[in-house]
């Protein structure tokens, strides 16, 4: 069933809002059987939202809107479908009392502002809105369906839910069956390469697309044959199986939590220019408690040294960003705060702080689990967050290559 979107405001153009709407929406269509297949973002204008609906591509019959169904004088997208489907609104008495009850409830008077969203339309139909007082409009004009929701991400997210996608449900014939196989610790090229003729697929049934992060890249296979879809992930997966930390909308942390209680192991960290992110990660994760133990911030020397234990030598010979450091980092917050394994990160963040011999990027990680110590120098790039997020994952991708023995 091919689809078109139009999210609707002025935010959305200048940039103060991004349009989550527009992805979320294009993501849940294709799981019920639908496609986004043309998208325009327009402004609150009149002018522009008729100059929308008159655009789509023959061959959509249905259309859905988002934004400007509020109250203010900005928001003008009903009257805009009013004036599209050549109806004459009326004003709904029981809503705008029903309206009017719910306020009251909570000690709030509703303004005369509101009335406009008690119009209901003459020839069209009316989309309930279980969370706001914007419903939503249903038009069928010259043979298309039109569906206007509000922008609110919420209400959006619910009535779709509700009632938009079980009906492109009940409408489309085939499903298209989406499979994310996310991985970690190798670049988009190398996957290729390493992936070879099996991505060269001529096969029409099957659509196999990366999306690169800078924390890892996810291979998406689509394909209406869930037969064929499986077979495809199974040959990937036998090609880059180290690569690959999970599925769909597995997280790292979680997938290292699950292992580190299977094996019955408790981990701690000792983080330098992380922060706590590794910490904050893990404990992102319910039941985290279980493995893992807590940690130590240890952005500056004072802290390496008195608190975790590194020796003052380490420090002043080799630096705080060396793999001596880390080394020790992991090997005392593991035996300090006893737990099996002990990680460690220390790196320099940037902007500042870089040498021509130790560059900013210039990051070790180490992970001790009391026999042995690995330690490991990245070389990431020259920017704070990137190198902050770089970091923290490629620390879990550590433990997670421990656990499986690699
Ligand atoms: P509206 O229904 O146009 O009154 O929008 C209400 C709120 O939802 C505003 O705060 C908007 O910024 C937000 N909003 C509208 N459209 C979108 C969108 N496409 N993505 C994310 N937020 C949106
Ligand atoms: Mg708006």
């Amino acid at each position: 069933m091919k689809i078109a979107l139009i999210t609707i405001g002025n935010e959305l153009l200048s940039g103060f809002t991004v349009d989550t709407n527009a992805a979320w929406i294009g993501n849940q269509v294709i799981q019920s059987g639908g496609n986004i297949i043309w998208h325009q973002t327009i402004g609150d204008s009149l002018e522009e939202i008729h100059a929308s609906l008159n655009q789509i591509p023959i061959g959509i019959k249905t259309i859905i809107i988002t934004g400007g169904l509020g109250p203010t004088h900005d928001d003008v997208t009903a009257h805009a479908l009013y004036e599209f489907a050549d109806d004459t609104p009326v004003f709904d008495e029981d809503y705008w009392t029903f309206l009017q009850e719910k306020l009251s409830k909570r000690n709030l008077k509703l303004p005369e502002i509101n009335r406009n969203q008690a119009m209901k339309p003459g020839n069209g139909k009316i989309i309930p809105n279980p969370m706001g007082s914007a419903r939503g409009l249903h038009y069928c004009v010259n043979g298309q369906t039109i569906i206007a929701l509000p922008g609110v991400p919420g209400e959006m997210k619910e009535m779709m839910t509700a009632t938009i996608l079980p009906w492109i449900k009940s409408q489309s014939s085939q499903r298209l069956i989406v499979k994310t196989i996310r991985t970690t610790g190798i670049m988009e090229s190398g996957l290729a390469e390493k992936m070879g003729d099996i991505v060269n697929t001529i096969d029409k049934n099957i659509k196999i697309a990366f999306l690169p992060q800078f924390t890892g890249v996810d291979i998406r296979v689509s394909g209406t044959d869930k037969t064929v879809v499986d077979e495809k992930v199974n040959e990937i997966n036998s090609h880059v199986s180290k690569y690959i930390y999970g599925q769909d909308k597995d997280r790292l942390e979680e997938i290292i939590g699950q292992m580190l209680k299977e094996k019955k192991l408790t981990l701690t960290t000792a983080e330098s220019c992380t922060g706590g992110l590794v910490g904050h990660r893990l404990t992102n994760i319910p039941g985290s408690s279980e493995h893992y133990l807590g940690g130590i911030i240890s952005y500056s020397n004072k802290v390496k040294e008195n608190n975790l234990g590194v020796d003052k030598s380490t420090l002043e010979q080799f630096g705080a960003v060396s793999s001596e450091t880390a080394k020790e980092m992991a090997e005392n917050v593991r035996s300090k705060l006893n737990s099996d394994l002990g990680l460690s990160i220390t790196g320099i963040a940037g902007p500042g702080g870089g040498t021509d011999e130790k560059p900013v990027g210039l990051t070790y990680i180490a992970l001790a689990d009391g026999k042995n110590t690995r330690v490991k120098e990245f070389r990431f790039l020259s920017d704070r967050m990137l190198n902050k997020n770089a970091s923290a994952q490629t620390a879990l991708n550590m433990v997670r290559l421990y656990l499986l023995n690699e």
